[in-house]
């Protein structure tokens, strides 16, 4: 297999770019070698530069779920191409996809589109505050909400991958109304509200995602929601990977909680640019035009991002997946499992749904702290022996693969070969 015109441009994508990506965790930096560009993708595969295809496990971190160019979103996005890119005032659009969105999520009156996951997120954050009139909000260890500052402390993935403890240009100030509590420990969260008077709400990705994959473990999540009644603070779910993913009604369906605030994002825009945060009424009323939070967006509720959103929650809805995310979510599962077991190599795997991925290790992980007990180094080399045998995984240990409702006995097959070589591989180390 050859790189070659991907190592051309990424040469040249130095000059102009940073690092040559958009995105860190595009870089290849934990994996070694450098990022491929992609030419196109299509249904379950994606295609580089140099013409190397691969059955596609990123999938944009999560939104193509279902799979590339799916024809009804094609046609959609289409047929809004042709009567504007944006007009700075609204369109029936945006009223469909909310009206989709609310639906699906009980605890949702009301919503209000932006443009990505970061954006829903420090809107959800405000409206915490501006709703119950206190500062400080509690995060886990691990979670990742987008790369505003006063959440960007033991933020999970991107910063793990690159050995940051936060980042730096976030001043003191910005975080200082940040609290940090464990994963599935909500004596860790019960403490802080011990010793604090102002907490606004609890933040939490209700499916972790971005240590890995972690699960809530038993009914920590109802709990969690339960205790936060009786301490007048909002719990927010960080849906943005998991909503339309985990269940049609997020997490929060599969898992049955119902948050005070919801962000959405990743899939609601079916690979196209949209976030979204939404509450039950009493507290959207706080938003402008209604209420007192600003909060705007030159392009939120873009025409062309509606369409997207619209054509592929309208055809998931139809596909209903689920079972079979399940299904292929399981039987991949067992793949690594038993795979690894024939050659030997210490492996975990955490999955919910069709949002995956294995740890190099052989003891459970259940936080980031054990999240980070992984060997990345075994990960890079099998990272690296996938992308030969032609499957497109995250290049972090700590970013979760994704399926499509696409994929194929064929791909499996194909997961299968490779995983079989890139294990035989890490076995050899
Ligand atoms: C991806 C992600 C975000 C950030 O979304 P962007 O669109 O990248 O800004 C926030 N929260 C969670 C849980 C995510 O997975």
């Amino acid at each position: 297999m050859k790189f070659k015109k991907s190592q051309k441009l990424y040469e040249k994508g130095l000059k102009n770019l940073v690092g040559a990506v958009n995105s860190p965790v595009r870089a290849f930096s934990s994996v070694g070698g450098n990022p491929l560009f992609i030419k196109k993708a299509k249904g379950t595969k994606i295609t580089d530069v140099d013409g190397n295809e691969y059955v596609d496990l990123v999938l944009s971190y999560g939104p193509m779920i279902l799979g590339h160019r799916h024809k009804k979103v094609q046609k959609g996005v289409d047929k809004a191409l042709k009567k504007g890119y944006s007009f700075g005032a609204s369109t029936e659009a945006e009223i469909k996809l909310a009206k989709i969105v609310c639906d699906a999520f009980p605890g949702m009156d009301k919503v209000r589109f932006v443009n990505s996951g970061t954006e829903a997120v420090l809107s959800a954050v405000r409206l915490a505050r501006a709703f119950t009139g206190k500062d400080k909000i509690i995060k886990f260890s691990g979670c990742y909400h987008g790369h505003q500052d006063s959440l960007l402390v033991a933020a999970g993935s991107g910063l793990a991958t690159l050995s940051m403890p936060g980042s730096k240009g976030v001043p003191e100030g910005a975080v200082k109304n940040t609290l940090i509590a464990n994963y599935n420990d909500l004596d860790s969260v019960k403490a802080h509200f011990k010793k604090h008077k102002d907490i606004a709400g609890v933040i939490i990705e209700p499916i972790a995602g971005n240590m890995g994959v972690v699960i809530p473990e038993n009914n920590f999540l109802v709990e969690l929601k339960a205790y936060l009644e009786t301490q007048g603070a909002l719990l927010i779910a960080d849906e943005v990977m998991t909503g339309f993913r985990s269940k049609f009604g997020g997490a929060q369906e599969l898992l049955g909680v119902e948050a005070d605030i919801t962000c959405l994002g990743k899939v609601i825009g079916g690979g196209f640019p949209v976030g979204a945060y939404g509450a039950r009424e009493e507290i959207m009323q706080e938003v402008a035009p209604l209420g007192g939070m600003y909060q705007a967006g030159t392009l939120s509720g873009n025409p062309i991002a509606m369409a997207g959103g619209i054509a592929t929650l309208t055809e998931l809805k139809k596909q209903d997946p689920y079972k079979k995310f399940e299904e292929i979510g399981s039987i991949i599962e067992v793949i690594l499992l038993e795979t690894a077991k024939k050659y030997n190599v210490a492996l975990t795997v955490n999955r919910f749904g069709s949002m995956l991925n294995p740890f190099f290790v052989n003891s459970e992980v259940t936080n980031f702290v054990e999240a980070q007990l992984s060997d990345t180094k075994k990960f890079a080399v099998f990272f690296w022996e996938m992308i030969k045998n032609g499957v497109f995984l995250p290049p972090s240990q700590f970013e979760a693969w994704f399926l499509s409702s696409a994929l194929s006995d064929k791909d499996i097959k194909i997961i299968a070969e490779a995983v079989d070589k890139a294990m035989e591989k890490v076995s050899k180390m």
